[in-house]
This record gives C-alpha cells, sequence and structure tokens, in this order.
C-alpha cells in the first residue's frame, strides 16, 4: 500500500525556477542535473517495489523522519558498478543491490522477521502520525547559491519563443515578439517568484515582478492565484503557496 505517493520535492522546483530565471549558466545546471538523476532513480525503485504484493507492504515516500529500518543501497542504474577496497567489506556489498533485487530482498527480510509488531490498525495510525510530522525542506535557493536577486529574470515568459517579454493588453498577456496570447501566463510567473523568493508578495512586489503598472488589473490576477492573504490595504500581502 503507497501511503504517500512520490512527487517532485520543492528543492527541485526551485532548481528548475532558477535554472529558468538566471541570465546566464551558473553552476546550479550541474546540481539540478544530479538531482534530477536521483529523482528519476527514485521512480525507478517506485516501479520495482509495484512488484510487491500492495497488501502486505506499507510505503511511505521522502519521509524525513528517522525510524529504525534495514540499512539498504539501491543502485536505481542497474549498470552501476560498486567496487571497494576492503576484502572485509563483504557483508557491506550484500547491502548494494540493484533496484530489480529490491522484491526478493524485501520477501527475504519478511522470513526473518516473523512476528508481526504492528497490528494492520497500529499501521494505519502510524502513518498518519508520520505524514502529519512530515515537512518538506523549504531552503532559501538563492541564498544557497549566493546569487543576488536582481539577477533573477524579472517578466512574463512565452511559451512559444521563450522570451521574459509577455506584455498585458487590456484581457490578455501577448508576446511582442511573436504575438502568442495566453490569458494566464502570470500564473508560472507568479509560481516562480514563490519558488525562488517568498511564498508571499504585495501588490507592489507582483507589479514590479510581472511588469505590470495597473494595481487594480494586479489584485485581481493575486485574488485569483493566491490561496489567502494577510494585513489590510497597502501593507497586504497574498500567500502563493
Ligand atoms: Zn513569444
Amino acid at each position: 500500500m503507497i501511503i504517500k505517493k512520490r512527487e517532485m520535492p520543492l528543492s527541485l522546483k526551485k532548481l528548475e525556477a532558477l535554472e529558468r530565471r538566471l541570465p546566464k549558466k551558473r553552476p546550479t545546471v550541474e546540481v539540478l542535473a544530479r538531482q534530477m538523476a536521483g529523482f528519476k532513480g527514485e521512480l525507478a525503485i517506485d516501479f520495482s517495489l509495484s512488484f510487491l504484493p500492495s497488501e502486505h507492504y506499507w510505503f511511505i515516500h521522502h519521509k524525513r523522519k528517522p525510524l529504525p529500518i534495514e540499512a539498504l543501497v539501491v543502485m536505481a542504474n542497474e549498470r552501476t558498478i560498486v567496487r571497494h577496497a576492503s576484502a572485509a567489506s563483504a557483508s557491506f556489498s550484500e547491502k548494494i543491490i540493484p533496484c530489480g533485487r529490491i522484491p526478493k530482498y524485501i520477501i527475504n527480510i519478511e522470513q526473518t522477521y516473523i512476528k508481526a509488531h504492528y497490528s494492520e490498525r497500529e499501521l494505519e495510525s502510524l502513518s498518519e502520525l508520520l505524514l502529519k510530522q512530515h515537512q518538506e525542506l523549504d531552503n532559501d535557493i538563492l541564498k544557497q547559491f549566493q546569487i543576488d536577486r536582481s539577477e533573477i529574470i524579472s517578466g512574463v515568459q512565452c511559451q512559444v519563443c521563450s522570451r521574459y517579454a509577455m506584455e498585458w493588453d487590456r484581457r490578455r498577456w501577448q508576446c511582442p515578439y511573436c504575438r502568442f496570447r495566453m490569458l494566464n501566463a502570470h500564473a508560472k510567473a507568479l509560481e516562480d517568484y514563490s519558488l525562488l523568493f517568498s511564498p508571499t508578495l504585495s501588490n507592489r512586489d507582483a507589479r514590479k515582478f510581472l511588469h505590470l503598472t495597473s494595481p487594480n488589473y494586479t489584485k485581481h490576477i493575486l485574488q485569483r492565484c493566491s490561496k489567502s492573504f494577510i494585513g489590510k490595504t497597502r501593507e497586504k500581502k497574498y500567500l502563493l503557496r
């Protein structure tokens, strides 16, 4: 039974937003490629786990709470070769397996632990508790890579020619280069804002980032795109995620 499905981690979403909005190539590109490969590896492991009978096993993905578990290194890439220098590490090498061998490994573990430690009901309440306590890592990505916020490209991106140049033209966004038009092109830009700067922003912050001049239209956009708001009048901050 999959209790918590794997979702793209917030840190990876932030890296992608950063890649989209940095004017020139930065070392982040390499980090992004590494993290993306890791995420794809986790998906490959999910595929292997799907061969286990779902009614007998409980999986909670991306948990950050430590639990007493069997140590195991799973190679998502089946062609990975691991070499170790010491002969004493034979037992260690048994703990390194390709992901295709996970089902068999888990079934072997099951035979080792005959006694049931938790009832179905206890597992249910335990998983509820774990999910409640789970907090995703919400790092400040600009600080992490020592990037000044002035380096981030602002504006609404055109989905056709990729320029950050879309302009609000009465009732929709329009690209002055390729003439592509879109109604809610601001949504992706606001998502990038929330990932790179802050999950909250004021009408003024939004105008600056979206290159809008009208506070009224900006208010209209923010009311539609935000989950809630805090404060009043000019101090009002909209919550994006
Ligand atoms: Zn365009």
